[in-house]
């Protein structure tokens, strides 16, 4: 395994660093993994043990199931009072002292951002932007949540309010996706935390890295750990921590 010395010697030869996370870096902030079940109860007629966590978050079950769908994300997906952690503050660090272009991240939990990062690439879109299906009125955060009745609706035409985040089902937001490969393109340095880089996007986008450093962080070993010039298995915040600038 490399060292926190090695890291700190990249991070000071790269003029272009970015970042590009998955949902690891959240789980470390008590954000759980929505593809497991536990803590969540049947209310509302819902029984969830009929369905698989992917069709939850489907744009099928939006459409179809509606009540099923914000059952599952009301109980899964409210990230009211969950706080940025050290990985998050890290990078909002430095990317204010120009050591970071940007984050790209698979996250929909907004945490970057509350750390105080500026450039941030929601390849899968964010759980605290929300909009009317029907008129696209923009309804702000906590609109899912503090709704009354099983489904949110537009007070000015009546359709159904969704989350502005990719369901299963559904393209990538383009212009999010783009930034995120111009930011890769341009980056000399690719520092990749808290995820499995088993499934694309994430897989892709990696693969789509030029650049000479490339650096990976993640509990568990990733294929993509051969092509890496230093690999951390271990906490991403503990790693990140390391960086002295
Ligand atoms: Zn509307």
């Amino acid at each position: 395994m490399s060292t926190y010395e090695e890291l700190n010697k990249v991070i000071r030869d790269s003029k272009h660093i970015v970042f590009f996370g998955g949902a690891g870096v959240s789980t470390e902030s008590g954000i759980p993994d929505f593809r497991s079940k536990d803590g969540l109860y049947n209310n509302r007629d819902v029984q969830f043990e009929r369905y698989t966590p992917e069709y939850l978050l489907s744009i099928d079950c939006l459409d179809y199931e509606p009540k099923v769908f914000y059952e599952f994300y009301r109980q899964k997906l409210n990230v009211e009072g969950i706080e940025p952690n050290a990985a998050h503050k890290k990078l909002a660090e430095m990317e204010k002292a120009g050591k970071l272009d940007g984050v790209i991240t698979q996250n929909i939990d907004g945490l970057h951002q509350k750390a105080g990062s500026v450039n941030v690439q929601e390849v899968h879109g964010s759980t605290l932007r929300n909009y009317c299906k029907r008129c696209h009125k923009k309804y702000p955060a906590d609109a899912i949540f503090t709704a009354e009745g099983d489904i949110p609706k537009c007070h000015i035409c009546g359709g159904v309010i969704r989350p502005d985040v990719t369901l299963y089902g559904e393209s990538l937001p383009t212009e999010a996706w783009r930034n995120a490969i111009k930011l890769v393109h341009g980056a000399d340095c690719l520092i990749v935390g808290g995820t499995s880089l088993v499934v694309n996007p994430a897989a892709s986008l990696a693969m789509d890295f030029r650049g000479e450093h490339l650096v990976i962080i993640n509990r568990d070993p990733t294929p993509a750990d051969r092509m890496a010039e230093l690999v951390f298995h271990e906490s991403i915040s503990k790693v990140l921590s390391q960086i002295e600038l």
